[in-house]
């Protein structure tokens, strides 16, 4: 049974709210360690209790997904503020570090012309999900134990997890 401590191999589509498939697990299922907050809230909540070949669809609001969209997360800084060649394009993301030392990483949503006529790069902080009603349905495929490594590391190792 899933519960906290758990390595947990799961086959899952997410869908948005227009139905559109945004991601899904590949040939091999995703592994995660339940209780660790590997996956969004509201899913990792479903999914505690249940065991080896159930199915389920879950819809997840915003609040326990990926969070609302923060307008304020989102700036148009000139082209000229960047490396000449780093590659800025809609889709592209990349981390800076914010004048407290934590990470951020930022989404390129938009460029534009500025009155000058330099290019703006609308760099946006908010999750791509952020804002979205989730939409999963998922498969259990395997629940193990998680190993003393792993609950120290709080991710799974191995097949389906990370390798380091
Ligand atoms: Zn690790």
């Amino acid at each position: 049974m899933i519960e906290d401590g758990k390595v947990v191999s799961v086959h899952y589509t997410l869908k948005n709210d227009a139905g559109e498939e945004i991601d899904a697990s590949g040939d091999a299922p995703l592994a995660y360690l339940h209780g660790a907050h590997n996956i969004v809230p509201g899913l990792e909540r479903k999914l505690s209790g249940r065991k080896v070949g159930d199915k389920l669809d879950v819809v997840v609001d915003p609040g326990d997904g990926y969070g609302m969209r923060d307008p304020r997360a989102v700036q148009d800084v000139p082209r000229t503020a960047f490396p000449p060649d780093a590659p800025l394009e809609v889709g592209a993301s990349f981390v800076v570090e914010t004048p407290t030392g934590e990470l951020m990483q930022l989404h390129v949503t938009a460029i534009t012309k500025g009155a000058d006529g330099v290019d703006m790069i609308r760099c946006d902080a908010n999750h791509p999900l952020a804002g979205e009603r989730l939409h999963f349905a998922v498969e259990i495929v395997d629940v193990r134990d998680a190993t003393d490594e792993e609950r120290v590391h709080g991710h799974v190792h191995g097949e389906g997890g990370h390798h380091h």
